[in-house]
């Protein structure tokens, strides 16, 4: 993160703005929307800075920028076409740690402004740290049609109740809770349908019943987080992650998706790696249930599907012992996700009538698997965990019916940006992997539709090749005329 992202109170307060044209004019807008106090120093005004002079709605200096004009002042915006004049103010607001903003010369920026939602006192900063105002003002546009305009409205009805809230439910985590639930039930339902004064009653009942019983005890979230990419997961799954108090996550959950988690969540990482775990299932189980028992929303989240390989069942059966309440999300199982992204369809109808995972995980130097119903043809078969057992599959897969020549593929961290498909068969795929530094997680894929990858390939991850693992185990409706402004570099 490059910049620390703020909202400052200016109101009544002095910023100044140097320079007098229609550049500075936005910024103006903008600072006196917030309520700012401002002081334009330029030698001359556009006209729409005249006519908000001569309102007395600005006070002008007619003059040049001059370093004691900085004094006083909680910002400074250089808003001229003079790289020179520009350069001093960022300098002079520097030296005097006065928060500075050149427009459109980033580098001499100790602030920056977003593009912005603007529902007040709803507010949407979007920043790219100036990077590409243009991708910013894009994701404005997608916000701004998702985000009612009556969001702002709403923000002002629940301030309204917020005192008698905080007296009626002292305890913070049980409060949030109960604006959770009522933003997210009839109260919301109520507002956005245009009954406001309903919403309102609704709110005030509900602040009167209280807090009701299903809030007090914990719950827990069981959640499959798909292969990797964050675009897979479902609508549920990135809602219970927003609603999380403790997420515990294993080494198959990216970065990228925990980033999605409740920034506030704590997070505990039960990873397991081949050969170690760092928690044994028994002690996560535990966890789980005292977490839950403590009052805590428990996100547990898993890479793939929670019960594809993934010990779902194990920790709902434990959960159901105790009496806890849970919710079950599947996610994209990695067969499900590698082979869409590698383009092999699992099930072509001219290759196999048949699919099965497997795993392939060594116990004590040997994959314990019933080859004879693995090795059919017109059958797929997708091994789970098989990069170390990759030669004994291969082996055992053609010693017991299958040609040699039969297509195998391995998917490499499937679906991320570093993904890569190795293609072989089942008597030269292991000699093409050793060839190669391969990065967990992988998945193995046997069976004539590989051979239809070639073809159907479409994905390619145009991202630099990072050769690490993008996961944590492996290095660890309306816009209804509302306002908003664009990101600017300065
Ligand atoms: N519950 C998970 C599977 C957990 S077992 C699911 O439904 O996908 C862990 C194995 O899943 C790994 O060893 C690997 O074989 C496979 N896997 C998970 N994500 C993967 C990915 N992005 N690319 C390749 N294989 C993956």
């Amino acid at each position: 993160m490059d910049f620390f992202p703020i909202f400052m109170r200016i109101r009544d307060r002095s910023c100044l703005v140097v320079g007098g044209g229609v550049v500075a004019a936005r910024k103006i807008d903008l600072l006196r929307k917030a309520g700012g106090r401002v002081t334009v120093v330029s030698p001359e005004l556009c006209l729409e800075l005249t006519a908000l002079q001569s309102r007395g709605e600005i006070e002008h200096v007619e003059r040049g920028f001059r370093e004691d004009d900085i004094h006083g002042r909680v910002l400074v915006v250089a808003a001229t076409d003079d790289q020179e004049v520009n350069r001093r103010v960022s300098q002079c607001g520097q030296q005097h740690g006065i928060a500075v903003n050149v427009v459109d010369q980033p580098d001499l920026c100790s602030f920056i402004t977003p593009a912005m939602v603007d529902r007040s006192p709803l507010q949407i900063a979007i920043s790219t740290g100036g990077t590409s105002p243009v991708l910013a003002r894009l994701l404005r546009a997608r916000i701004e049609s998702l985000v009612p305009a009556s969001y702002g409205r709403l923000a002002t009805l629940v301030e309204g109740f917020r005192e008698r809230a905080k007296r009626c439910i002292p305890n913070t985590e049980l409060r949030r809770r109960f604006w959770e639930r009522v933003l997210e039930g009839p109260v919301m339902e109520l507002f956005l349908s245009g009954r406001e004064r309903a919403a309102g009653e609704t709110l005030d009942k509900a602040l009167d019943a209280g807090v009701d019983a299903r809030d007090t005890g914990g719950e827990v979230f069981l959640v499959g987080a798909g292969p990797g990419d964050p675009d897979l997961l479902t609508f549920r799954a990135l809602r219970l992650m927003q609603r999380a108090d403790v997420v515990v996550y294993d080494n198959l959950v990216s970065p990228a998706i925990l980033e999605l988690v409740r920034r506030d969540a704590e997070r505990i990482y039960a990873g397991k790696k081949r050969n170690h775990h760092t928690l044994p299932q028994g002690d996560i189980n535990d966890l789980l249930i005292r977490l839950a028992q403590e009052g805590k929303r428990v996100l547990r989240l898993k890479g793939g599907d929670p019960f594809i390989f993934g010990r779902g069942g194990e920790e709902v059966d434990r959960l159901m012992q105790h009496g806890i309440p849970f919710q079950l999300v599947p996610g994209i199982t990695a067969a499900a996700g590698c082979a869409s992204f590698a383009g092999i369809p699992l099930t072509h109808r001219d290759h196999a009538q048949a699919l099965v995972f497997a795993t392939g995980h060594l116990q004590d130097g040997t994959i314990d698997l019933n080859w004879d119903m693995l090795a059919q043809p017109h059958q797929t078969v997708v091994f789970y965990m098989g990069l170390s057992g990759l030669p004994i599959i291969c082996r055992e897969m053609a010693a017991h019916g299958l040609p040699a020549s039969t297509p195998a593929a391995l998917v490499e961290q499937g679906t991320t940006q570093n993904q890569r498909v190795l293609v072989g068969t089942l008597e030269t795929l292991p000699d093409i992997v050793k060839g190669e530094e391969v990065q967990p997680p992988t998945l193995i894929i046997v069976g004539s539709v590989v051979a239809l990858q070639q073809r159907l390939q479409w994905f390619r991850p145009d991202a630099p090749p990072t050769r690490g693992s993008l996961f944590a185990s492996c290095t660890t409706p309306e816009t209804r005329g509302a306002t908003g402004t664009a990101e600017q570099a300065g």
